[in-house]
């Protein structure tokens, strides 16, 4: 027997639909990357969003076409992904920070038709036309009046562009699992593998992550997402901030500390989301003012492990709770939130500190297990760390084009590559990825954890801890630091301040500072680099 319900696609340019119905007059404000601030609301947005959708039609573009978008957070940025995903064709978001190369093979893997891109990049696109055959337009996302000289024969300005169309438009409908979205990984070794989202799993992640004890947005929120949209799917906020009415505040290409506060401030930004090293040039920004943050009232930290350091400095010095999160391109992408469940919630100083490391417990349809070399399950103990794998309705099953082959286990997991511990109250904590462990004697180290005491020192910017070579122990921890400005932190000062933090057998065998550590595309420390640097590093003891 069959429920008689009706039958109602989950499509992403639904949310817009409602948004614009429920919530019309809410907010979106964005810092223009032509420089003044620019204020629409959600009606506007959908009017607009028709008339790409309409111009897009009348270009032929069809279900399942793919389309680039090399862009910032602004109000077009989201005209473009909602105008584009109601006729079916897929936003495919570039990440500018990827070497040009890399870029060049993402938009030809994708098969890119159309490339939307913002004043920023048109050098780069410039610079890689001629390695993009199958681009049939660049559209700028400006006016004409900021329009610059191009040598692109195919380029327009976006608003010349849209003032071709009179909105008066249907969006199209179709299956649900139709794609609506694509993103490659970073991938440190090989190509990037592309990420294809559906409108059911885009629209079932934002409803997920959007419980009280998750993103928690509401009608009364003012959300300034500064992660970009082309980072991990933007974190599901382009859809789960328009379902549930809430205020946008879109960066732009500003994401210096100065910059980012000026919109908290100005805007009365209560929710904001991005990785740890935006929130450590904001934090610097306001360390040397007396400015305070009134209105700001909680931060969502994830991409990369959040610092206890830093937890406390948003918690203690500014009165903003942080909620750490966790998850990956693969899984739409959040995966944990450690928001506090009763059993937590009423601790206070470093025991609350010490939850806020973890990276918290899953909504409803995401299931996580942590198995050991053999693929045997660990049980949630708090401690006992193994491979964390992952399932649900908006987790990967395969890659484009079949990239990478087979990728879940027999039971439908998803391997994420990262090695965690699972606590008695669902609190996952990331212990490293996979290939950064350190295996000294046959033991494991986390340089996930020494990295986030290192930085608790005061004289520490900026922490990485990689394995390097030793004769007697396989591999030992080499703690690198960048120094905060004016501060000279030394090997015997750090070591000192680590002693009674961890097992005397994870101490670094030494430290060395240096004036800047490599980042990945996606604002993360580069490991594989920092190896490389080091390659011919030995240790005093060795
Ligand atoms: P990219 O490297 O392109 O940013 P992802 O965003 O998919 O790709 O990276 C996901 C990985 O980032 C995770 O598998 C994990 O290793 C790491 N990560 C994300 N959030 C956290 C966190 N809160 N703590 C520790 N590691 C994290």
């Amino acid at each position: 027997m069959l429920g008689l319900m009706q039958d109602w696609p989950l499509l992403c340019h639904r949310i817009i639909d409602h948004a614009a119905e429920m919530h019309g007059n809410r907010e979106v404000v964005s810092r223009s990357v032509e420089g003044p601030i620019h204020r629409t609301d959600y009606r506007t947005i959908r009017e607009r969003s028709l008339k790409v959708a309409q111009r897009l039609d009348r270009m032929g573009v069809r279900v399942g076409d793919r389309i680039g978008t090399l862009a910032w957070n602004t109000w077009r940025h989201l005209e473009v992904w909602y105008g584009l995903l109601g006729v079916g064709a897929v936003y495919h978001t570039v990440n500018p920070r990827l070497f040009p190369d890399q870029i060049a093979y993402i938009v030809n893997h994708a098969e890119d038709r159309l490339m939307f891109t913002d004043l920023t990049f048109l050098p780069l696109v410039e610079k890689l036309a001629e390695h993009l055959p199958l681009l049939e337009k660049v559209i700028v996302l400006t006016d004409a009046a900021n329009m610059p000289e191009t040598g692109l024969a195919n380029a327009v300005a976006y608003e010349d562009w849209l003032a071709e169309a009179d909105g008066d438009f249907a969006w199209k409908t179709f299956d649900e699992n139709t794609a609506a979205g694509m993103c490659y990984t970073s991938g440190t070794t090989g190509h990037p593998k592309g990420v294809v989202y559906s409108h059911r799993s885009n629209v079932l992640h934002s409803m997920a992550v959007n419980q009280p004890d998750m993103l928690g947005l509401s009608s009364r929120d003012i959300m300034m997402p500064v992660v970009p949209m082309f980072h991990a799917n933007g974190w599901s906020i382009a859809f789960s901030a328009p379902m549930t009415g809430t205020t946008m505040v879109m960066p732009g290409a500003k994401m210096d500390g100065a910059s980012i506060y000026e919109l908290l401030d100005t805007e009365k930004v209560s929710v904001t989301a991005a990785v740890p090293t935006v929130w450590l040039m904001l934090l610097q920004f306001l360390d040397g003012s007396d400015h305070q943050l009134p209105h700001l009232e909680r931060v969502i930290i994830g991409g990369a492990a959040c610092p206890r350091a830093m937890t406390a400095a948003f918690q203690k010095k500014y009165d903003v709770d942080v909620l750490h999160a966790w998850g990956m391109t693969e899984m739409s992408p959040l995966g944990t939130i450690c928001s506090l469940k009763p059993e937590y919630a009423g601790l206070e100083g470093d025991a609350r500190l010490d939850i806020q490391e973890k990276q918290g417990h899953a909504p409803f349809s995401i299931e996580m297990k942590i198995t050991d070399d053999y693929d045997i399950e660990q049980d949630w103990d708090g401690k006992t760390f193994g491979r964390l794998k992952v399932r649900g309705p908006a987790i990967a099953k395969a890659y484009f084009k079949g990239e990478g082959g087979e990728i879940l286990d027999d039971a439908g997991y998803f391997d994420t590559g990262d090695v965690a511990h699972i606590d008695p109250y669902g609190y996952m904590q990331i212990t490293d990825r996979a290939k950064d462990v350190i295996k000294s004697g046959g033991e494991w180290i986390s340089t996930i954890d020494l990295e986030n005491i290192a930085v608790g020192h005061p004289d520490v910017a900026e922490a990485a801890v990689i394995g390097v070579a030793h004769p007697k122990w396989d591999e030992r921890p080499l703690l690198v630091v960048v120094a905060k400005d004016g501060c000279t932190p030394t090997r015997d000062g750090l070591i000192d301040y680590m002693q009674d933090k961890v097992a005397k057998w994870w101490l670094p065998n030494d430290v060395v500072v240096v004036d800047e550590i490599p980042h990945t595309a996606t604002g993360k420390i580069q490991k594989t680099t920092l190896r490389e640097q080091f390659k011919d590093y030995t240790f005093p003891d060795a």
